[in-house]
C-alpha cells in the first residue's frame, strides 16, 4: 500500500492562539494545536462546543478573530478556501445525480484542468474500492457507497489536509461501524492528515490516534483513545467517554504518587493522577467495569479495594454484559458492569452485596 501515489502527501496543521468571536458570542475561546502530518485526529465535544467553527476556519469559511492557521509550516490564515490545500467531507455528500460515479470523482480536477482526470478519478474509486461501479448513477448506489465516493472526490485531488464533519452521521449503526473501520484503513493507506469532528464518543475512540476533547470553545483535554479514557483530567472528560462513577472523598493523607481517602475507613489509596482535586476533598472516577460485585465483603489482596455494601436495585442485561445499580449508603448509586462470560452465579434485583474496586 505505502507504493500507491496518494502516500506521504500529509501536512501538518497548527492553530495557533485561535479565537472566534460571533456578534455576542465567543464560539472558540482559545485554541493551540498541532496536529502531525499523516494523523488522524479526531475533534470530540458535545453541540454547540466549537468544533464544527473550528473545522470551518480551518477550511477558510470563517475567519478567526484572533490567532494564525498554517498548513505544512505555511501562514494560510489570509487565503482564500479554494487556495487551502484542505477538503472537507460533509455529512450530506451531495453527489451530482445526473453523472456517473467516474465523473462526480473526476469533476473538481476537469474544472482545475489537472492531468489525467480520468486516470487519477479510477485509482481513487480503486481507494474506496467502488471502481467496478465506475459507470452507474448515484442513486443506483447504497448510503455507504455514495459516502464512500464522496470520500474518493476528496481525496482525489491529493489535498495535504482533509477535514470530517460528521461524515458517518447519515448511516445507520452497522454500516456506521463498518465505515469507520474503513475509513481508517483508507487513511492510512493515503497518509493524508485527517481532522475529523463528532460528537460520537466511540467514534473518535475506535478510529482517530488522537483526540481532543472539547468544552464551550476550549479543549479540556487531549491524547491517546486509551490515555483519555483511563485518566481523564476533568469530570467532564470523565463523563463523556464512557460512564464514570464519581466518588467524592475526604483527602485523609498523600504519600508519592498516592492519595489517601476516607473510602472504606481510610483504607483506599488513589493514584494522584486520577483525581480531579478540590480542597480537602477529591472526586475518584471508577469505571462501571472497574467494579465487581460479592456476595459477602472480598478479602484484602492487592488490587482490590473494597468499596462498601450496597443493594442491587435495577439489573439490565445487554447480551456481552449485564449492568447493575447498586445502593450504596455511603455513596448512592452505583453503576457496575459485568461481563457475561464472568464465572459465579449472576446476581439479582434486591441482592445485598459488597462491591470492590480494581485498581
Ligand atoms: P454541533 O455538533 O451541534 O454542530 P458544534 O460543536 O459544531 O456543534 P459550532 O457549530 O462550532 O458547534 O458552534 C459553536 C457555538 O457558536 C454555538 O453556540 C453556535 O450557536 C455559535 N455559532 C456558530 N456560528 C455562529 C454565527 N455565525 N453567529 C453566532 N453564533 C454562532
Amino acid at each position: 500500500a505505502a507504493s500507491n501515489s496518494f502516500a506521504e502527501s500529509g501536512a501538518d496543521l497548527e492553530l495557533v492562539g485561535i479565537q472566534k468571536r460571533f456578534p455576542g458570542f465567543t464560539a472558540i475561546e482559545h485554541l493551540d494545536l498541532t496536529i502531525p502530518a499523516g494523523s488522524f485526529f479526531a475533534l470530540l465535544g458535545p453541540s454547540g462546543c466549537g468544533k464544527t467553527t473550528t473545522l470551518r476556519l480551518v477550511a477558510g469559511l470563517e475567519e478567526p478573530s484572533e490567532g494564525q492557521i498554517r498548513i505544512g509550516g505555511t501562514d494560510v490564515t489570509a487565503l482564500k478556501p479554494h487556495r487551502r490545500p484542505v477538503n472537507t467531507v460533509f455529512q450530506s455528500y451531495a453527489l451530482f445525480p445526473h453523472m456517473s460515479i467516474l465523473e462526480n470523482v473526476a469533476f473538481g480536477l476537469r474544472r482545475r484542468r489537472i492531468g489525467d482526470p480520468v486516470g487519477k478519478a479510477h485509482e481513487a474509486l480503486r481507494l474506496v474500492e467502488l471502481d467496478h461501479v465506475a459507470d452507474r448513477k448515484p442513486a443506483q448506489l447504497s448510503g455507504g457507497q455514495q459516502q464512500r465516493v464522496a470520500l474518493a472526490r476528496a481525496v482525489v485531488n491529493r489535498p495535504a489536509l482533509l477535514l470530517l464533519d460528521e461524515p458517518l452521521g447519515a448511516l445507520d449503526l452497522k454500516l456506521r461501524r463498518q465505515m469507520q473501520q474503513e475509513l481508517k484503513e483508507i487513511q492510512q493507506e493515503v497518509g493524508l492528515t485527517f481532522l475529523h469532528v463528532t460528537h460520537d464518543q466511540e467514534e473518535a475512540m475506535t478510529m482517530a490516534d488522537t483526540v481532543a476533547v472539547m468544552n464551550k470553545g476550549r479543549i479540556e483535554q487531549m491524547g491517546a483513545p486509551e490515555v483519555l479514557y483511563e485518566l481523564p483530567k476533568t469530570v467532564f472528560v470523565a463523563n463523556f467517554l464512557g460512564q464514570s462513577n464519581l466518588f467524592v472523598v475526604r483527602v485523609t493523607g498523600e504519600s508519592g504518587e498516592a492519595i489517601h481517602t476516607s473510602l472504606n475507613g481510610d483504607r483506599i489509596t488513589v493514584p494522584l493522577a486520577r483525581t480531579e482535586r478540590t480542597s480537602g476533598t477529591i472526586t475518584v472516577g471508577v469505571r462501571p467495569e472497574k467494579i465487581r460485585l460479592h456476595s459477602e465483603a472480598p478479602e484484602e489482596a492487592a488490587g482490590v479495594n473494597a468499596i462498601g455494601p450496597g443493594r442491587i436495585t435495577d439489573v439490565s442485561f445487554s447480551g456481552v454484559s449485564t449492568q447493575y445499580t447498586v445502593e450504596a449508603p455511603e455513596f448512592g448509586q452505583v453503576q457496575v458492569f459485568a461481563q457475561n462470560v464472568e464465572a459465579g452465579p449472576a446476581a439479582r434485583l434486591g441482592d445485598e452485596v459488597w462491591l470492590s474496586w480494581l485498581v
